[in-house]
């Protein structure tokens, strides 16, 4: 069994309008692997023209680098293979050679396609002379299947890696990604846009000052923002429900009094 999410482009549920601030990474990532996936028939005859085999994206955690791997798939019509190195541990050596070599086969079947990593340090750090004798092996496995999907310049299958510490990335790894992005924390101009975003369709009063709390949100990565808007939003929503919804208070005040009757209710 292939412990990987496969999500075929129409299932990806991102294209580059979910991604705010981030326009320059965006724009690197179309005229780097976007295009040249997408007009593949266009340059097979030029070797020089090719989306790189392996792309970095590198930066704290919740700034959008899961986000720009999925929209990227998506905008290149490319397959996305969620790959969990959690499976691909020294516990499971054997199984997990297995499914490394599972994992590239079946990307080459299906490709174009991506094969995601998240956290990649954690499996591909630096190689160091404490290594396990098998995790030692397993990177080097892994390093020979990724190589073969150079050789021959129709496949199309990148490893895209993301990461929190790429200081801690083997060397080896690191060439074999030759596209490298780093996505920062938002500044103040950015946070705006991914406060916008996030709160495009939601009913918000006249009264909120976006400009404001762009700028005392300093430090918030994109996914704090996320978080803080949900957690606003609730807020409202009980609010709300306290003001004016007496009766389910009352509904659950009888239920409180009753356990009986609410247990009755949910297994009829
Ligand atoms: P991690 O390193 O923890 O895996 P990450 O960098 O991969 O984090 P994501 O999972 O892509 O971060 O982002 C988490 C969530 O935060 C997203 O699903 C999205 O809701 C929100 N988010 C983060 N950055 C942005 C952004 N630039 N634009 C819009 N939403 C964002």
């Amino acid at each position: 069994v292939i412990a990987a999410h496969l999500v075929v482009p129409d299932d990806i549920n991102v294209s580059w309008k979910d991604i705010a601030g981030l326009d320059d990474v965006v724009q690197e990532l179309k005229e780097s692997v976007v295009l040249p996936v997408k007009h593949r028939g266009m340059f097979h005859n030029s070797s020089l023209y090719q989306a790189p085999k392996g792309v970095l994206l590198h930066g704290p955690p919740g700034c959008g680098k899961t986000l720009i791997a999925k929209a990227t798939a998506k905008e290149a019509g490319m397959r996305f293979i969620n790959l969990d190195v959690a499976m691909l541990t020294d516990k499971w050596y054997g199984e997990s050679q297995k499914l490394a070599s599972a994992v590239f086969s079946l990307a080459l079947k299906i490709q174009p396609c991506i094969i995601f990593i998240d956290e990649i340090d954690s499996f591909l750090r630096s190689r160091n002379t404490n290594d396990h004798e098998a995790t030692a092996m397993m990177k080097t496995q892994f390093m020979m299947l990724w190589d073969g999907l150079s050789t021959g310049n129709e496949s199309t299958v990148i490893v895209m890696g993301a990461t929190n510490r790429p200081g801690d990335l083997d060397k080896a790894i690191i060439r074999r990604m030759p596209a490298q992005f780093h996505v920062a924390l938002p500044n103040e101009e950015q946070r705006l846009k991914i406060l916008k975003l996030i709160l495009e369709n939601e009913q918000i009063s006249p009264n909120l000052n976006f400009v404001q709390l762009a700028k005392v949100t300093n430090t918030f990565s994109g996914s704090d923002l996320r978080e803080l808007c949900r957690n606003a939003s609730v807020y409202r929503i009980r609010t709300y429900l306290r003001e004016h919804c007496d009766d389910l208070d009352e509904e659950a005040k009888k239920a409180q009094e009753n356990p009986l009757t609410e247990s009755a209710t949910n297994t009829s």
